[in-house]
């Protein structure tokens, strides 16, 4: 078994674990667009509500990804992404926001943390890089959706610095896994995003390669890896599922490769 692995819910869908996150006290998994019932362009597990797809669809989706999982629908929290840095520490009162009406998700936020059990936190993604973050030790789990905006504000490494401040996580303690999302074979960037990107990464060159004048190809993966590092989580506690969105559109959907017209994969994480 690899470190992230697919597999196959008896209810049809494929969804991805990773195989560090199975032996913990957490549910979680990532989807891949197998086993829904949305038609073209968000064929099929279509998770995301704010797509312009039939949300009924995105319903009965959320339900089978719920089940495969093993998590409650109706009890997960969602937000309404930005591309921002905000994080949100979720409580038992939150329990259920946005599973099912997407303004009723948390607002203007990119990361969720909590240590309640049996609240499942999802966010969702097509070429964005979500995080799933469990400390074992404290029982605290966090997902974060990192674009390039919120790679270089550095939001994986503020979730951790969030879950150590609110419940004393030791990053040295968590665990965590950087799920399917644009690989550098396929994000290209211009000048603009290299310019955030040398003001927030002192190793920045390491993260890129220039392919033409004013266009690099940056690595989102590594540069999630290198924010966790700088705040202590171990290089051996962190496992890339090393699957491009873009190159695997037969799996995942990928807002780059086509052409912003298509669905949404869920990343979700819950305490049991
Ligand atoms: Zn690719």
């Amino acid at each position: 078994m690899s470190d992230f692995f697919i597999t196959k819910s008896p209810n049809g869908v494929k969804f991805g674990q990773f195989k560090h996150l199975c032996d913990l006290p957490v549910r979680h998994g990532i989807s891949t667009r197998i086993g829904g019932i949305s038609q073209a362009p968000y064929a099929k597990l279509n998770l995301g509500l704010h797509t312009g797809d039939d949300s009924a669809a995105v319903n009965t989706n959320r339900q089978l990804f719920c089940d495969a999982v093993g998590v409650e629908f109706c009890k997960i929290v969602t937000a309404e992404q930005t591309h921002g840095d905000h994080i949100m520490i979720v409580t038992d009162c939150d329990a259920g926001k946005g599973h099912a009406l997407y303004n009723e998700s948390i607002k203007d936020t990119d990361a969720l943390i909590t240590n309640i059990t049996n609240i499942p936190l999802m966010l969702f993604f097509a070429d964005c890089v979500p995080i799933i973050i469990v400390d074992p030790i404290r029982k605290v789990v966090a997902v974060s959706h990192a674009g390039w905006k919120g790679t270089v504000a550095k939001i994986a490494q503020k979730t951790v610095l969030k879950m150590q401040d609110s419940f004393g996580s030791i990053p040295s303690d968590c665990q965590v896994g950087i799920g399917p999302s644009i690989g550098s074979c396929c994000y290209e960037v211009d000048q603009t995003v290299i310019t955030h990107l040398k003001q927030n990464f002192s190793n920045w060159r390491k993260l890129v390669k220039q392919t033409h004048e004013a266009h690099w190809q940056l690595d989102l993966w590594l540069a999630n890896k290198f924010q966790l590092e700088e705040v202590g989580v171990k290089t051996t506690n962190i496992i890339i599922s090393d699957l491009c969105t873009a190159c695997n559109t037969d799996l995942f959907f990928s807002h780059r490769a086509e052409q912003g017209r298509t669905g949404r994969l869920g990343a979700v994480v819950s305490l049991i």
